[in-house]
């Protein structure tokens, strides 16, 4: 199984695609993880990725098509693998295909996460973050209220509402994630691999609905 998982921020893609990959035994890739690991250890392609990923820009197709071509060729990915974050351009898309076609395989479905705007700046502006930088474990005060108000129940730090998670901030990640997914989204419609599940409902439900899509090919 070869998957490509699409979503808005907050619609608790990482769960998702982690439950998926631990049902059908394949390989998780999450591109934003990889970058955090290779900056982190500052390796080559972690320092060039560096700025652009501090601006919160999309880092350069080339570095990226090199990162996960690398990584398509582990042994762990020969029995399948689902990429979380990967491709957010056309152009990144077209060349996946071109990888898949030189190793003759193709993609088995793209499962697109949809969660409205609206829903998703209620999630992103209930989470809360521990300022504790060796803690930074995450609440929402809706769904996963600490046990005391604005306390950590980890460490006891204070609780803080990160800056990218203020109602305009999320507005902008939103609008950057609709203008660049829009083109994906349409690549694959048009080959007819996109499955739309609704992002609603507890992380049972969802993942449910996600497994029904995948078995029904
Ligand atoms: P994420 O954790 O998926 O939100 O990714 C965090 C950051 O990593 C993004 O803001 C980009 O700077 C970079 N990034 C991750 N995946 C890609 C990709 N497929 N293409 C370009 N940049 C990416």
């Amino acid at each position: 199984m070869r998957l490509v998982f699409l979503g808005p921020p907050g619609a608790g893609k990482g769960t998702q695609a982690k439950l998926v990959c631990e049902h059908y035994r394949i390989a998780h890739i999450s591109t934003g993880d990889m970058l955090r690991e290779r900056i982190a250890r500052n390796t080559p392609t972690g320092q060039q990725a560096r700025p652009y990923y501090e601006r919160g820009e999309l880092v350069p197709d080339s570095i990226m098509l090199d990162m996960v071509g690398e990584r398509l060729g582990e042994p762990d990915c020969r029995a399948g693998f689902l990429l979380d974050g990967f491709p957010r351009t056309r152009a990144q898309a077209a060349a996946l295909d071109g990888k898949l076609v030189a190793a003759k395989k193709s993609l088995t479905s793209v499962i697109m996460l949809v969660l409205g705007d609206e829903e998703v700046v209620r999630r992103l502006s209930g989470r809360r973050t521990c300022s504790n930088t060796d803690c930074q474990a995450n609440y929402n005060i809706v769904s996963v209220p600490p046990k005391v108000e604005g306390k950590c129940d980890r460490c006891g730090s204070d609780l803080v509402q990160r800056n990218d998670d203020q109602p305009e901030a999320i507005r902008r990640r939103l609008d950057a994630y609709h203008r660049q997914t829009a083109e994906v989204v349409d690549y694959y419609r048009s080959k007819g691999l996109v499955r739309e599940v609704p992002g609603t409902g507890s992380v049972e439900q969802i993942q449910q609905r996600i497994r029904d899509a995948l078995d029904q090919r």
